[in-house]
């Protein structure tokens, strides 16, 4: 075997040539905040604005400086008051668990499923015994619960449903994108997601009352109006003197990053999936694989590879990370003991004030591996991905037969 080159696979997506030209003229220009005294012409901001809302099919959209920014905002929207409890999926990135605590809410995590979905029983066991008013779910590494049912069991729990899009903007639940089965959608423009600006963030809703708030709170002053998706003079009036402003804005640059990857996303998805597909068919002829079974209805868009290993004990997981890096293969797992990189999961925020404990994720977590996939590989690279993660998986599971 020869020695392998190691596998980059933490590239970002590429900003594409017309937004690099665009944000010359930005510069240029010295325009580089969103907002304009003087000056009514719609900037990026504005036009992302109204691009993202009719790509999800919300009426408004709101950007801001993170998902994180716009979790907080959306859930502030939503009349999350401090003390309450907010249901939380327990698969999720640390920042979800943030906007809660910076909303002064105490988060409550609801089990998730073998297939990496949130539990839709133990929602119910849980909604009704916390009292818990809202929902924060994470359509955590683009996997996508049948979102029809989330949103007939919450409007029967009388549950607020808002949605995590960090990892499924551009996905669908039966035709229908991610972001608008619930109050509000947020999604991230982080260089990890599908859309690169480095950071930013944007909320997605159809609640006048929720975009008014969020506009408003993330720093509009009294130009409001240049939203590219401003709700009524009427709504706006209700909420102008009695928000306050957090200073949570998307610069101009970050904006016209944004709005010109938009227009790439459906050729971004065809790219992502057709490498996820190709390593995950590989892996589930394998015998000690399992991957998650994924519904006919979900449109996903998968910019990362998950599968266990539920055989493994944490020792011999350890040992199959540690051989896939030695073939130049940066795996990453859900059940290492410290948290590491962007990596990590219930049990390494117990020491957080009010950190929820989900024990039946923590087991599911613990032989779950994670895999990102850069735009562009090569079927031959997918290959080689695949061999590697056989060979080792073979190695370790030899080394400790009995
Ligand atoms: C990245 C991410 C976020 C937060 O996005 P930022 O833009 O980095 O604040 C929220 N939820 C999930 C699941 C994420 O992966």
């Amino acid at each position: 075997m020869t020695a392998a080159a190691p596998i980059d696979l933490g590239a970002p997506p590429p900003i594409p040539e017309a937004a690099r030209h665009r944000v010359a003229e930005l510069l240029a220009s010295g325009r580089l905040h969103r907002y304009r005294e003087g000056d009514a012409s719609p900037g990026a901001a504005a036009r992302l604005e109204a691009a993202f809302a009719e790509l999800v099919g919300a009426r408004y959209a709101v950007a801001t400086n993170s998902c994180g920014s716009a979790l907080y905002l959306a859930l502030r929207g939503a009349e999350v008051k401090p003390g309450d409890r907010v249901l939380m999926g327990a698969f999720t990135l640390a920042p979800v668990l943030g906007a809660i605590v910076n909303a002064g809410a105490q988060p409550l995590a609801v089990e998730i499923t073998p297939d990496l979905v949130i539990d839709l029983d133990d929602l119910e066991a849980k909604a009704e015994a916390s009292g818990a008013r809202h929902l924060l779910v994470s359509h955590m590494r683009g996997h996508i619960c049948d979102l029809d049912r989330l949103a007939a069991l919450c409007d029967r729990l009388g549950l607020v449903l808002i949605e995590d899009c960090a990892h499924t903007l551009g996905a669908t639940w039966a035709g229908k994108p991610t972001g608008s089965f619930g109050r509000a959608g947020c999604f991230s423009f982080q260089s990890a997601k599908h859309v690169n600006s480095g950071e930013g963030g944007i909320i997605a809703t159809s609640d006048p009352d929720l975009a008014a708030q969020a506009i408003l709170h993330s720093g509009s002053y009294m130009l409001y109006r240049q939203n590219g998706t401003c709700p009524p003079d009427a709504v706006m009036a209700r909420w102008r003197d009695r928000c306050a402003n957090f200073s949570l804005r998307l610069s101009e640059i970050a904006a016209e990053l944004a709005l010109a990857q938009i227009a790439e996303l459906p050729a971004r998805a065809r790219d992502w999936n057709a490498s996820h597909d190709r390593i995950a068919a590989a892996l589930a002829a394998e015998p000690g694989f399992a991957l998650p079974h994924r519904p006919q209805a979900e449109g996903y868009v998968q910019s990362s590879l998950q599968f266990r290993l539920p055989r493994f004990s944490a020792p011999l997981m350890a040992g199959f990370v540690a051989a896939c890096r030695d073939r130049g293969l940066y795996l990453k797992w859900f059940g290492v003991t410290e948290a590491e990189g962007y990596t990590s999961g219930p049990k390494h925020w117990a020491l957080l004030p009010g950190a929820p404990a989900a024990p039946r994720s923590q087991e599911i977590l613990d032989t779950l591996c994670d895999l990102r996939l850069p735009l562009g590989l090569s079927p031959a690279q997918c290959d080689r991905i695949a061999e590697i993660l056989v060979a080792a998986h073979g190695d370790v599971a030899t080394r400790n037969a009995p």
